[in-house]
């Protein structure tokens, strides 16, 4: 398709009403939206919750996507898929939610407001973003960080599990 030409990448979260169903559902409507070319997913992978570890597992996964929409517009249509599937934000960060979807990579796009920070600034550290993105796309680089990979070792130690593919 015309214009859509950046490679960029979705990190997809639940850990309430049934996570696989909610990435599911949410990787439905990246599907179905008109602003956005799909091109690939990741299995499922199930998480062991961070910061705040008495509530349930995650399921997380990571998409590539293409689209012709500014970061802020993407975000905003992120977050209204987040909106129909019931999220509620609280002021606790890592709080249970039905569904979390985060830009974690916009083509070579580096930037830092107070609504937007691309390259997403916490993925580095997370193995539940690093190993599905890998699965996805192996030699990924992010922007003035290099390959991706090389961060993947200080990840290993988090417990995460790859699970089953996904079927749209
Ligand atoms: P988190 O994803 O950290 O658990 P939220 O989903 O509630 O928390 O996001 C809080 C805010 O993070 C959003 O309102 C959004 O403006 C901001 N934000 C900053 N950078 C990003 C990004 N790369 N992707 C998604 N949201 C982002
Ligand atoms: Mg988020």
């Amino acid at each position: 398709m015309a214009g859509f030409n950046k490679d960029i990448y979705i990190g997809l979260g639940s850990n309430l009403n049934q996570p696989h169903i909610q990435i599911k559902k949410a990787l439905r409507a990246l599907n179905n939206s008109r602003f956005i070319d799909l091109q690939d997913y990741s299995s499922y992978y199930i998480t062991a919750p961070m910061g705040y570890d008495d509530q349930p597992y995650f399921i997380n996964a990571v998409a590539k996507i293409q689209s012709k929409l500014k970061p802020l517009a993407l975000l905003r249509l992120l977050q209204s898929i987040e909106a129909r599937q019931y999220r509620k934000r609280t002021s606790n960060q890592n709080a249970p939610r039905t569904l979390d979807l985060d830009i974690l990579i916009h083509g070579n796009l580096q930037c830092s407001t107070s609504k937007l920070t691309i390259p997403h600034p916490r993925m580095l550290e997370r193995r539940f973003v690093l190993e599905p993105l890998l699965e996805i796309a192996p030699a990924v680089m992010i922007p003035g960080l290099g390959h991706v990979a090389n961060y993947f070792p200080f990840v290993i130690q988090q417990q995460c599990q790859r699970s089953e593919r996904i079927l749209l």
